[in-house]
């Protein structure tokens, strides 16, 4: 039973289907805590895998082992005499006995363990992709510690210049060099480029945000865009699942001004008329905790733009604490002005609906040795 259970977790990685019936069963003389399972069908070889590991990978107990076990012994499919006497020749199990043991063990969710561990970006690249903002369950999500840490490299220590614009629907922010900064770890695979960095804002301090984490709403929300770096450009890397990276800090009004902001506040200033634009430096971006970027757990899911043209191309990666950002900084932000000279009131998209089998991952950072 435990081989194929195994068997199933293999069927589940590959995708294939299981066409292989041939299991072995666990050698009486282990020690308890160790089951062994056969790693190749072609050759029958049996290798031996922590039993508490291996139910770990599945959320399952050892327990249930047992009892499935014994259930099959008791179909009478099992010879429990010939157990751990004939290793080298394979039983037969029909494939509605299989059927039924995929579906119980995809009734588990899975959960991080020694054997998910070095799959973790690649089974995030393949997430299936959903519109983009969501209302995220924390309690829901499947936590995930063992990614690596964020690395943000070049966003503010450097003497690069960039532009901050008003292009009538938000204020945006992009670097003048192309000596870009770079994002990488996490649930990425490669490195992605800073492209730009916008808001998203609403007449009150609740409804700014575009993600809600356990139903919490914010005044504002700020979004880093990045590309894929395989990709030539932005405009390229948009065709692609694996296109863009887009990092959100959700912005907490608070009564008192954070200075990190002052900067950035400057120029929200100079730049109330729409197609305004304004030289501003890239301390603009260091209103970040970078030990809050390093060990700040986040949400990360496969979704889309939250603007046109919604293209289905984003890893988000959401941190959870908000960042404060005094009341009257903030309303700097709400006096830019769209094309028709009035006040932005309001450009953020509603929450997008989680289409089955969809995932959001709880990531915890672990704190980096570095
Ligand atoms: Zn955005």
């Amino acid at each position: 039973m435990v081989d194929l259970v195994k068997k199933v977790e293999q069927q589940q990685r590959c995708e294939t289907d299981i066409n292989e019936k041939n299991v072995e069963y666990p050698d009486e003389n282990l020690p308890q805590n160790i089951i062994a399972f056969a790693a190749d069908d072609s050759t029958f070889e049996t290798q031996q895998v922590c039993l508490k590991m291996f139910c770990g990978t599945l959320a399952i107990t050892d327990q249930i082992i047992r009892t499935a076990h014994s259930k099959l012994d008791s179909c009478g499919i099992t010879s429990s005499d010939n157990r751990g006497k004939h290793l080298n020749h394979p039983k037969k199990i029909d494939d509605e006995m299989i059927r039924s043991v995929c579906d119980h063990v995809k009734s588990f969710q899975p959960v991080e363990s020694h054997y998910t561990r070095k799959n973790t970006t690649e089974q995030i690249s393949r997430l299936r992709a959903s519109q983009s903002p969501l209302a995220i369950s924390l309690s829901r999500c499947p936590q995930w510690s063992s990614l690596d840490t964020l690395q943000f490299k070049g966003y503010w220590d450097n003497e690069v210049n960039g532009i901050l614009l008003n292009n009538g629907s938000t204020a945006y922010f992009t670097f003048e060099s192309e000596v870009r900064p770079i994002l990488r770890g996490g649930p990425l695979i490669g490195e992605y480029v800073f492209e730009q960095m916008h808001f998203h804002w609403s007449v009150d301090d609740f409804s700014g945000c575009e993600h809600l984490l356990d139903g919490q709403g914010y005044a504002a929300e700020c979004h880093f865009v990045h590309y894929n770096s395989k990709y030539e450009s932005m405009e390229a890397a948009v065709g692609h699942p694996d296109g863009l990276a887009v990092v959100g800090f959700l912005l907490e009004a608070v009564d008192a001004p954070n200075p990190r902001f002052d900067r950035l506040v400057e120029g929200f200033e100079r730049i109330k008329k729409s197609e305004q634009s304004v030289r501003v430096t890239s301390e603009s971006l260091s209103w970040m905790d970078s030990d809050d970027l390093q060990e700040g757990n986040y949400v990360t899911y496969k979704g889309s733009l939250t603007t046109p043209p919604y293209t289905e191309c984003v890893t988000w990666i959401i941190y959870e604490k908000p960042v404060h950002i005094g009341t009257e900084q903030l309303g700097l932000l709400r006096q830019l002005e769209g094309p028709d000279s009035i006040p932005i009131e309001r450009n953020v998209r509603p929450t997008q609906r989680h289409p089955p089998g969809h995932s959001v991952i709880y990531v915890k950072q672990v704190k980096s040795k570095l």
